[in-house]
């Protein structure tokens, strides 16, 4: 029997995979009254602002910064009835080809996807739309041949890089790497930010080379290019589906979830895990087991897994690691206004404004690429922009991207301003708990199979696992998977390119 503590992505796919393929008991405990995690998705038809703002905050790290009309009226007046929107924004890296949906399709369950079939940057107050080519620089029209040539350079070397070497740069920033090769600045810009894109960190200095390199890799040999077509969403729900579908086939094969569990102690003797200490509707257990997948962010895993049991270099190591965090917008229109999907600025503030970086903006049609997102006739718009969790706790910034975003949107789209119903921000100091920065990712994540107590493994985006968000969380998954039962499903079920 195994318990997997958390009902986000990375518990519940190892613990789907060992219950379908080896016939293990699995349980999973989940401290939130929602399956989802951070993946969640709300239908907005009779939620109210406490049930919004606690679920919000207890499964997806997140919170209310500012609304327009003021939460409260926001949820009594009726504005978003009909509207169905995720906690924070929501993309799947590589479509129907990523770890994601290629893991659940081998579960039995693939997802309803939605692919982005437009993409492009605003520049100098103009939108390019990406072409095919646009790696090489392709319909850019501020870039000069040499800016293509290098452009198309370097994509070529990450795509065709082998993994190993891809985690060779593991350890060093993509601003070196690339300074490195080319000194040209609009092929620093354009890679810039493609890894904004990819990591949510603005600051090349802040990125890891070797895990952006194996994310652009992944979505060229997947068939799909990476300023265009990677991305897609999911139908309402919303990603809420890919927890959900993780705890069916759980369930499906004789597994069990207990919402509001709380695990308060993962207990130990001897170095051997020997089950857990949980809290369920108020009512404290203990529950024997001699496996356990801890599926909680490692940040927080001293909360719960006391740190005697480590030595205490691995402590502080835990202790150190930083999130990369976001400020997200959604606005509920009257009218389709805004036509593109995938669509990046590559800067709306930056160190001039208190951050560390050049701060970029993604936005799109959430509601063209999937359209139960919003009543009929309306338009459901998403945006964000990157921060790091400590610039997600400072309100003069979160302000201030606020009003940025909302400021490019009525500046460039007619009729945005006079047509928008709603509007709501969110902001997540953990869209990914352990950023893709040098010395966080490949190695130096805890592993999946815990080397200190016999028993424990680790499964979530934060843990042995590459790249990032769903798609790490699922890797993650699969790595503990293979780890308990000792059956090689990493390559049972990955493509070559998502392995590593
Ligand atoms: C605002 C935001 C936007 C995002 N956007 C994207 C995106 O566009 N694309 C993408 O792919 N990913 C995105 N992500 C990331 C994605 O949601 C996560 O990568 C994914 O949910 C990670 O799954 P996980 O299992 O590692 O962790 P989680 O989803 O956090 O799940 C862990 C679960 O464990 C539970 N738990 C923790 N401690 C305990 C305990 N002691 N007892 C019981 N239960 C416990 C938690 O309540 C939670 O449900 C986003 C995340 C956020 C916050």
């Amino acid at each position: 029997m195994g318990e997997d503590q958390g009902a986000g992505v990375g518990g519940p796919t190892a613990g789907a995979i060992l219950a379908l393929k080896e016939g293990m008991k699995v349980l999973v405990l989940e401290r939130s009254g929602h399956i989802g995690g951070r993946d969640l998705s709300f239908k907005m038809t009779d939620m109210d602002l406490k049930t919004y703002r606690k679920t919000l905050g207890k499964s997806a790290c997140s919170w209310i910064a500012k609304s327009n009309p003021e939460p409260e009226a926001l949820f009594t007046g009726g504005y978003l009835k009909g509207w169905s929107f995720e906690a924070g924004i929501h993309v799947l890296m590589i479509t129907d080809k990523g770890r994601t949906n290629t893991c659940l399709a081998y579960l039995g369950k693939p997802l309803e996807l939605f692919p982005a079939t437009s993409a492009g940057w605003w520049r100098d107050n103009v939108l390019h739309r990406f072409e095919n080519g646009s790696e090489r620089g392709g319909n850019f029209p501020w870039m000069d041949d040499e800016a293509r040539r290098e452009t198309g350079k370097i994509n070529s070397e990450m795509v065709r890089m082998d993994a190993k070497t891809a985690h060779s740069y593991d350890h060093i920033s993509l601003k070196d790497w690339m300074e490195q090769r080319t000194k040209n600045p609009y092929t620093h810009e354009f890679h810039y930010v493609n890894a904004t894109m990819n990591t949510t960190i603005n600051s090349p200095e802040k990125i890891s080379a070797g895990d952006n390199i194996l994310m652009n890799r992944a979505v060229a040999r997947s068939g799909y290019r990476f300023s265009y077509c990677g991305c897609s969403t999911l139908g309402t729900p919303g990603f809420v589906q890919i927890p959900q579908k993780h705890c069916e086939v759980i369930e499906e094969n004789g597994g069990k979830v207990i919402l509001n569990a709380d695990v308060k102690e993962v207990l130990v003797e001897e170095g051997k895990v020997t089950g857990v200490s949980v809290n369920i509707d108020g009512a404290e257990e203990v529950i024997k087991c001699p496996i356990v997948i801890n599926s909680g962010m490692v940040n927080d895993m001293f909360n719960y897994i006391p740190d005697r049991h480590y030595p205490k270099e691995f402590v502080d190591q835990v202790k150190k690691f930083w999130r990369a965090g976001i400020c997200a917008v959604y606005w509920g229109l009257s009218k389709p206004v805004v036509n593109e999907h995938l669509t990046f600025v590559p800067k709306i503030a930056g160190k001039e404004d208190g951050f560390d970086y050049d701060v970029r903006m993604g936005f799109w049609d959430s509601s063209g690429m999937c359209k139960d997102r919003a009543p009929a006739g309306k338009q459901l718009l998403d945006a964000y922009i990157s921060m790091t969790g400590e610039q997600s706790h400072n309100p003069r910034l979160v302000q201030l991207a606020y009003e940025r975003m909302t400021r490019f949107m009525e500046t460039h789209y007619d009729g945005f301003k006079e047509n928008v119903e709603w509007a709501i921000c969110t902001v997540s100091d953990s869209l990914v708990p352990v950023a893709q920065a040098p010395f966080q990712v490949g190695d130096a994540k805890p592993r999946a199979k815990d080397p200190y107590i016999e028993g424990l493994y680790h499964a979530s985006d934060s843990s042995e696992c590459s790249m990032a968000a769903n798609d790490a969380a699922t890797h993650a998954g699969i790595i503990a998977a293979t780890r308990v039962s000792g059956h090689d499903y990493l390559n049972e079920i990955l493509p070559e390119q998502l392995r590593d």
